[in-house]
């Protein structure tokens, strides 16, 4: 569902049966003169109403402002838009600490902006993980008083977490497409794998007739792109998103 649409008892019900609330995260970035800037964000967004077909999911407004960076090119003209990292975390941690207020415990975020770096952390993603973490912190301290680990009720949490329970993953930061593709998806920026994924999910975002006007290296594979490829490259997003949102 999504949340701008629920009503409080719907809201509750899905408190209640832990559903996956889940934030699109991205960026407004140049994506070549055949593609829509919000690209990285709107694959995120249609895959999870694809998604959501199949499964109990809380979808939040998605938020667009991330670090999109000026190093694909200059924003004069191009339309990219980049709020930095050091300015996203302030604003991440108040969300999901409003989000843990309201009773959400199964919260994601989902991102397809450089995750080719995933593991390291890129500038977007890197503020809203530590931002996470900030947030369960603060919201345990006021629920439970400072000392809550350390009291006698946390007795059994190493037993607890080795059996999965763990209060750090309340939030969790993802990318949109899994670390290892086998070669079974072309990883780009704004090439063939991403215009592809464009034209299977949202093809008002891409205009063909374009494809000559690009200068840049990596959109040089972009004319091969296609909807069939594209429907493959969903399949294995949905997948992804079977394994890390299931409850
Ligand atoms: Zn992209």
């Amino acid at each position: 569902m999504r949340y701008e649409l629920m009503l409080p008892n719907q809201i509750r019900k899905a408190i209640a049966e832990n559903w996956p609330v889940v934030l699109p995260l991205g960026v407004l970035e140049y994506h070549g003169e055949h593609m829509a800037v919000g690209m990285d964000t709107l694959a995120v967004v249609k895959t999870l109403e694809l998604f959501e077909r199949e499964a109990d999911i809380v979808i939040l407004p998605p938020f667009y402002y991330g670090a999109a960076s000026y190093a694909v090119a200059p924003p004069e003209g191009s339309g990219s838009v980049q709020v930095g990292g050091n300015a996203l975390a302030p604003f991440a941690e108040e969300l999901f600490y409003s989000l843990l207020r309201i009773g959400f415990r199964d919260v994601h975020a989902i991102i397809h902006h450089q995750t080719e770096n995933f593991a390291a952390g890129m500038p977007t993603d890197l503020a809203f993980k530590s931002a996470g973490r900030q947030a369960i912190f603060r919201f345990l301290e006021k629920e439970r008083g400072e000392g809550w680990w350390g009291s006698q009720a946390m007795a059994d949490y190493y037993s607890g977490h080795a059996e999965g329970a763990n209060f750090f993953n309340w939030i969790q930061v993802h990318p949109l497409m899994p670390a290892a593709t086998d070669g079974q998806y072309p990883f780009d920026h704004a090439g063939i794998g991403e215009t592809s994924l464009m034209l299977a999910l949202c093809p008002e975002a891409v205009d063909a007739g374009r494809f000559a006007d690009n200068t840049g290296w990596y959109t040089a594979t972009a004319p091969e792109a296609s909807m069939e490829l594209g429907q493959k490259g969903v399949a294995m997003l949905l997948e992804h998103l079977r394994a890390i949102l299931s409850r």
